[in-house]
């Protein structure tokens, strides 16, 4: 049953006036979802009585996609849903099952594509005791902004020997001079300085208001000059152009000021994506704000997330300039569907995004608390068990109970 609420509004400034009792959209998802959203949206409505005494209570009202919605409605994505987010300005979302062989590529992308959420948003920060494949975890706290509407995910793809494959082909070599081999499937890269810019200026706002010290841009550019390359080079003019008095680049910091951060400044740095991997894993206190095209994106978020406890412990948000999305970075894991099994860690951190968004700062921070605290008493689910000698493995439903009962006090 729908809860009474009020709808959350945005002022031309982008800020969100949020009241005591939100209408907020939620999509419990495919696959291990149902499992995952339940144990999170029951730690998200403990955190937030826990920090207002019951002044503030979200009202959830759901919203069909993925399987569910195909069962009920017929449709995969309904217009109604997209309707409903885009009214109630925030939503949160288990993840969706990609349809094989159906008329939609991927739920996932059509809801970033449609609704603008032109800036995916994964932070990784290591919550201790969490096990991790590095020496000194606790170095490892970077937010990937990763550009959610273009690049090899604009869904321009041509199958290998298809009519429309080869009537490209033939343009690309009788046109345009290109040498593609025989009978290739062809993808286009479309990669353009608007959705570049809105991307980098989102990053770089991110690290002002919170006094990070850097953003890298992170690309291929040395071999994909004109989209990858173009990437690095309209960010460094994003930053100079909207930024130039709070930021300096990389060769500024190092010719002007001796490598010596001048105060109230980030410093913008560009890597090329293969040496970025290593840098993150060798010296990740290098790195505040990664801001990336979509591919990259995809890769350097699930690496991070691996530093920093692996997929079950990984946030996200996917925001446009009107809605805001969150949901865990991984997918609906299908082979642990129903076994109330999976860690609920992602969805209830993505949840923390979600409360921070809104300004509920101290429900957000009472979430994260208590999730450390579960774990640092060594009430864990099977992931972080396998990990993790002489923990208690427990199911997903009492991983999310024990967080309750934390914040219950
Ligand atoms: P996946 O669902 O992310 O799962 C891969 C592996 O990651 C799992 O087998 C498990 O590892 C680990 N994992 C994932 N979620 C976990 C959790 N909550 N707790 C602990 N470990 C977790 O990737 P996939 O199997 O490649 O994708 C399955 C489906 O999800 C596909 O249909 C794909 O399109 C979709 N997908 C959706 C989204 C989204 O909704 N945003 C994102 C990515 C993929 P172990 O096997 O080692 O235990």
């Amino acid at each position: 049953m729908e809860q009474q609420g009020e709808k959350i509004t945005i002022g031309a400034d982008g800020k969100l006036t949020v009241g005591d009792n939100p209408m907020i959209a939620f999509i419990e998802g495919d696959g291990t979802g149902p499992d995952i959203w339940r144990a999170a949206r029951g730690v998200l409505d403990a955190g937030v009585a826990a920090a207002y005494g019951g002044k503030r209570r979200i009202a959830w009202v759901e919203v069909l996609a993925g399987e569910k919605a195909h069962k009920l409605t017929g449709e995969w994505l309904p217009r109604k849903t997209l309707e409903v987010i885009k009214d109630l300005k925030v939503a949160i979302k288990g993840p969706l099952t990609t349809p094989v062989g159906g008329g939609m590529r991927s739920l996932n992308v059509a809801i970033r594509q449609i609704l603008d959420l032109y800036a995916c948003v994964r932070p990784v920060r290591y919550v201790p005791p969490v096990p991790s494949p590095l020496k000194e975890p606790e170095k490892v706290d970077m937010v990937v902004f990763r550009e959610n509407t273009e690049d090899l995910y604009a869904g321009i793809e041509y199958e290998a020997g298809s009519e429309q494959a080869e009537k490209l082909t033939r343009f690309l070599e009788d046109e345009l001079g290109a040498s593609v081999p025989e009978g290739a499937g062809l993808g286009i890269k479309p990669m353009s300085k608007k959705n570049t810019s809105r991307l980098v200026a989102r990053a770089i706002d991110y690290a002002i208001d919170r006094g990070l010290s850097s953003v890298t841009l992170m690309h291929k550019g040395n071999i994909m000059k004109f989209t990858e390359g173009a990437f690095a080079k309209w960010g460094y003019e994003t930053a100079r152009e909207l930024y130039g008095d709070r930021t300096i680049t990389e060769n500024e910091l190092w010719d002007d000021y001796n490598g010596k951060r001048p105060e109230g400044r980030v410093v913008i740095k560009d890597r090329i994506a293969d040496m970025l991997f290593q840098q993150v894993l060798l010296r990740p206190e290098e790195f505040d704000v990664i801001a990336t095209p979509n591919l990259n994106g995809d890769y350097i978020s699930d690496a991070l997330a691996a530093q920093a406890g692996g997929l079950g412990m990984a946030p996200g948000a996917n925001m446009g300039d009107r809605c805001a999305v969150f949901e865990a970075t991984h997918g609906t894991a299908p082979k642990y569907a129903g076994l109330d099994k999976v860690n609920p860690g992602s969805v209830i951190l993505s949840g923390v995004m979600m409360l921070e968004h809104l300004g509920w700062n101290e429900a957000a921070q009472a979430v994260r608390d208590a999730l450390a605290a579960t774990i640092a008493d060594g009430v864990v689910t099977y992931d972080l068990a396998r990990q993790m000698p002489g923990a208690r493995e427990v199911k997903c439903s009492t991983f999310g109970r024990e967080i309750e009962k934390r914040l219950k006090g």
